[in-house]
């Protein structure tokens, strides 16, 4: 099983990093992706995969991200993945987050747009975060003349919002809240999700699954949304991982 999304190089987990990580593999977690969201998160993600072929990472500037320098932070990014081609695996996590407002919406927009034209540079797959704006990125991504293979991580949209990401190509991720009991949409959403687009994430140490809702999320607890996703369906939680593991090892081209 592979926790496709999390952020394991926060402070949340210096107490009890390596009992975390020692837990993930006891529960069958054998590859864990952590996701940079601005230059300095990014690079620690990737030094958490270098020389581990347990972890991979992604490099990018999260849209509440505050950047004092755009063209400084985006040619940081770029360096970062040119330079270690081994463990990042994809320019995120990147998109609109309407929630926060640290970050004004036309701001967030001029660093989405070439952070997806980078990743079709470099051939890279994108990861996308989107909060309370999944229809404005839809429109965005729907407007270009072409889009990166990519996910949308901790979908946060029902079944239409997914059919139009479908549509475009895109993998859909569901984190810990899909299994909230007031997470219907959510749920009406993933049932129309086909098994070859589907990845499974923890987003640690967030939004962790039932019953640990409120608590700090860990990668172990990808098996609980495994498991939730699987009734949900009408499939075997083995099912469900196979097909995750393998959309996951595809889309960001990880090496076994
Ligand atoms: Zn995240």
């Amino acid at each position: 099983m592979i926790d496709s999304h999390a952020h394991l190089y926060l402070e949340e987990f210096d107490e009890d990093r390596e009992a975390v990580i020692e837990r993930a593999r006891a529960a069958g977690i054998e590859t864990i992706i952590n996701i940079g969201i601005d230059v300095e998160t990014s690079s620690q993600a990737i030094g958490m995969a270098r020389g581990d072929d347990g972890f991979f990472a992604s490099a990018g500037i999260h849209p509440q991200s505050p950047v004092a320098d755009p063209q400084a932070a985006l040619t940081a990014i770029r360096e970062l993945i040119e330079t270690n081609p081994e463990e990042t695996v994809a320019v995120g996590e990147i998109g609109l987050d309407y929630y926060w407002d640290t970050v004004p919406p036309e701001a967030q927009s001029a660093i989405l747009q070439p952070q997806l034209d980078l990743a079709l540079e470099l051939g890279l797959p994108v990861i996308f975060h989107c909060r309370e704006a999944i229809s404005t990125l839809l429109e965005l991504l729907e407007a270009r003349d072409s889009v990166p293979p990519g996910v949308f991580h901790c979908f946060e949209g029902g079944p239409l919002e997914a059919e139009r990401g479908l549509a475009l190509d895109f993998h859909i991720s569901f984190a810990g809240n899909v299994t909230y009991k007031n997470a219907e949409r959510l749920q009406q959403a993933a049932g129309t999700v086909p098994l070859d687009r589907l990845l499974l994430e923890t987003d640690s140490p967030y939004l962790p699954p039932h019953p640990h809702r409120g608590k700090r999320n860990e990668p172990a607890y990808t098996t609980l949304t495994c498991d939730f996703l699987a009734g949900l369906m009408n499939l075997s939680p083995r099912e469900v991982d196979e097909a995750a593991t393998e959309n996951t090892r595809r889309l960001f081209r990880l090496t076994e």
